[in-house]
């Protein structure tokens, strides 16, 4: 089990909570649904003292999906914490996620606090928590900014108080993997065994996958990610990205996951449908061109042996094809197959004729659709057999 990490899914509570991403309770439950089947180990489902549809989510998923380990998030505080608890009643495995920030900067600007009365809030809000459930998960917001013999300190203190997992989130995504994988490694060892070290990372640098992987090289097993990297701002680390970095390249990170790859594509279409935007084309794992190839070169490779310019079969991502672009880099081997594909069997000198009308047509275009490549082909069987 020591190479086991679990996937703590947030894609319906900070990726819910950022914009264009909100969702109603029908709506979580659809998605907790594909989320289940994925394989993730605990799903975060709100917030409940920040609204009341949060706390019907949580308790709706806590009922529809009793075997599954069921997260609520609440602040350090009295009513937070009980809150979480009530929301969680019919879960039976419910976690309460409690969170206090202690970087300096949080500290002095937001909270208005010193040290020792958020180490007193933190331990306080677990031993509350741990009075409702036995699974009670810490988070250190702002960690990865924070003096870090201070957050050692806390995190020895809420695990005293009954915590059994300690998230060390890069909040602002300002971290970098050497950096964070250094931070994570000294907590790992402050702690030993007495607790899950988890981490949360986000990807205002476009490093949130990177920092999550450095981190469990560091000793973390727990990753808090969602579908599509939805969340705060830039986003959370990319729950697709960072399983399929552990699938593929499982030689330099020999980790183990729950999830079921061919899910993924599913469940990020799925979140697609549900919020108001899905991934930019070029999105790792799940773009809708993660799997496209165009240039020429790349297609002739390509259809001669996948593995050439592919690392990942998209069908074990539940991609159902690699998809040929056909555009002004494509290639005749590309151009024949997707003619047959279409009906057309075409002689050399035909297939000429629609190659050349096609470059020519592509050059204002960005790619050909079928039925415009239907036409050509017909065309140019038309034409070589009167003779044109
Ligand atoms: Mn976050």
């Amino acid at each position: 089990m020591k190479n086991r990490v679990w996937i703590f899914d947030t894609t319906l509570r900070d990726g819910e909570q950022s914009p264009g991403c909100s969702m109603n309770v029908p709506e979580k439950l659809r998605m907790a649904a594909k989320l289940v089947e994925l394989g993730v180990d605990i799903l975060e489902a709100g917030f409940p003292i920040a609204s009341e549809g949060d706390f019907q989510a949580v308790d709706a998923v806590s009922r529809e999906f009793p075997w599954v380990q069921v997260a609520a998030l609440a602040r350090s505080m009295k009513l937070d914490v009980e809150r979480a608890a009530r929301s969680l009643e019919k879960a039976k495995r419910p976690r309460i996620h409690t969170f206090l920030a202690t970087s300096d900067i949080h500290l002095k600007h937001k909270l208005k606090k010193s040290r020792q009365e958020v180490l007193d809030a933190a331990v306080s809000a677990v031993e509350l928590a741990r009075s409702y459930v036995d699974d009670v998960e810490f988070s250190a917001e702002d960690g990865a900014r924070t003096d870090p013999d201070y957050l050692e300190q806390v995190s020895k203190a809420v695990v005293a108080a009954g915590a059994r997992t300690v998230n060390i989130p890069d909040t602002v995504g300002y971290s970098t993997p050497d950096e964070y994988g250094e931070l994570i490694g000294r907590i790992v060892k402050a702690l030993g065994d007495t607790a899950v070290v988890s981490v949360h990372c986000h990807d205002d640098l476009g490093l949130a996958v990177a920092n999550s992987l450095a981190a469990v090289k560091a000793g973390a097993r727990q990753i808090e990610c969602t579908i599509n990297g939805i969340g705060e701002r830039a986003g959370n680390c990319s729950l697709e990205e960072v399983v399929m970095v552990m699938k593929t390249r499982h030689d330099r990170y020999p980790y183990n996951t729950g999830i079921h790859a061919e899910h993924l594509y599913p469940a990020s279409q799925m979140l697609s449908s549900i919020i108001s935007f899905g991934p930019q084309p070029n999105k790792a794992i799940v773009g809708k061109n993660a799997f496209a190839h165009e240039a020429g070169i790349h297609q002739d490779g390509f259809l001669k042996e996948p593995t050439t310019y592919e690392i990942i079969n998209p069908k074990s991502v539940g991609v159902p094809e690699s998809r040929l672009v056909l555009g002004k880099h494509s290639g005749r081997h590309a151009l024949k197959n997707r003619c047959e594909d279409l009906g057309f069997h075409l002689s050399a000198a035909e297939l000429d004729v629609v190659y050349n009308e096609m470059t020519a047509l592509a050059d204002n275009k960005k790619g050909l659709m079928d039925d415009e490549i239907a036409a050509m082909a017909l065309r140019s069987q038309q034409a070589v057999a009167v003779g044109d």
